[in-house]
């Protein structure tokens, strides 16, 4: 594996759809051992951009870099090579596989031996809470189960940057409380980079010491949970829907 400098730095991504700017210009670092959180009304261009350091989009202009490679461009499978994982909006489990199926077939994409992914999944499925259901189809499993299942699998890459697209999304207010719980527990354990998409802002505001908060594809503010809350930009951006 290409040894990692431990920050992804993001610069000047852009990409545009038919006519909407979904991401216009937004440069930020997702340094190791913190959580940085990405907040932004609905449309904001959130997702996009981490489609586009992930690779599901091709970036109009602007790099992602880790270790100063640059990933824009590459193929999904080279991403996973420089330690970049994430988790998506919308669950892409394998529904006919069982928990622990799906959290080993990520470790063996990401290269490992069958031996170190079947001992790199059962972390992943203790870590999550998931090892008395490790035999139930994905399927099968409560929806606050499932979403856990898919950090597990984003985990079990073995990350040094995590990118996790609204995780929380649909849980109640225990199950968000115990997934904060855990993410705080992997950014100590591991000293990975984390960067978090949320509505919820108690969620944000508990987990990261650094937010961004993009508008309309634009970062209209960067810093504190405090500084972000008392941005004019920010209180317009939310206020202003
Ligand atoms: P967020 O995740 O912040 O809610 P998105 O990144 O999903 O926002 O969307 C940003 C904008 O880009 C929206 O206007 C959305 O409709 C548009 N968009 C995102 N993906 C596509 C796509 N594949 N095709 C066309 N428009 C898209
Ligand atoms: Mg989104």
């Amino acid at each position: 594996r290409p040894v990692t400098s431990e920050t992804l730095e993001a610069r000047g991504l852009s990409r545009a759809f038919a006519g909407v700017q979904a991401v216009a210009d937004v440069s930020f670092d997702v340094p190791a051992g913190r959580i940085t959180g990405l907040i932004g009304p609905n449309g904001a261009g959130k997702s996009t951009l981490v489609n586009l350091i992930t690779g599901q989009y091709s970036a109009d202009a602007g790099t992602a870099e880790i270790d100063g490679t640059s990933l824009t461009g590459l193929p999904r499978h080279r991403i996973i090579k420089y330690r970049v994982a994430r988790s998506f909006q919308n669950l892409r489990l394998f529904s006919g596989l069982t928990a622990f199926e799906n959290v080993l077939v990520a470790a063996l994409a990401a290269g490992f031996s069958r031996k170190d992914a079947n001992a790199i999944a059962l972390r992943e499925l203790d870590a999550f809470d998931l090892r008395d259901i490790a035999a139930m189809r994905a399927e099968n499993l409560p929806y606050g189960a499932r979403k856990r299942l898919e950090i597990a699998r984003a985990l079990a890459q073995d990350p040094a940057i995590l990118l996790l697209d609204e995780p929380a999304a649909g849980m109640n207010p225990a199950e968000t409380d115990d997934l904060a719980d855990r993410l705080i527990r992997i950014r100590e354990d591991r000293n990975i980079g984390i960067l978090l998409i949320d509505h919820d802002l108690r969620f944000v505001n508990r987990l990261c010491s650094h937010i961004i908060v993009m508008n309309r594809g634009q970062k209209i503010a960067e810093g504190t949970p405090e500084e972000v809350r008392a941005d004019p930009h920010v209180i317009e951006a939310y206020i202003g829907r």
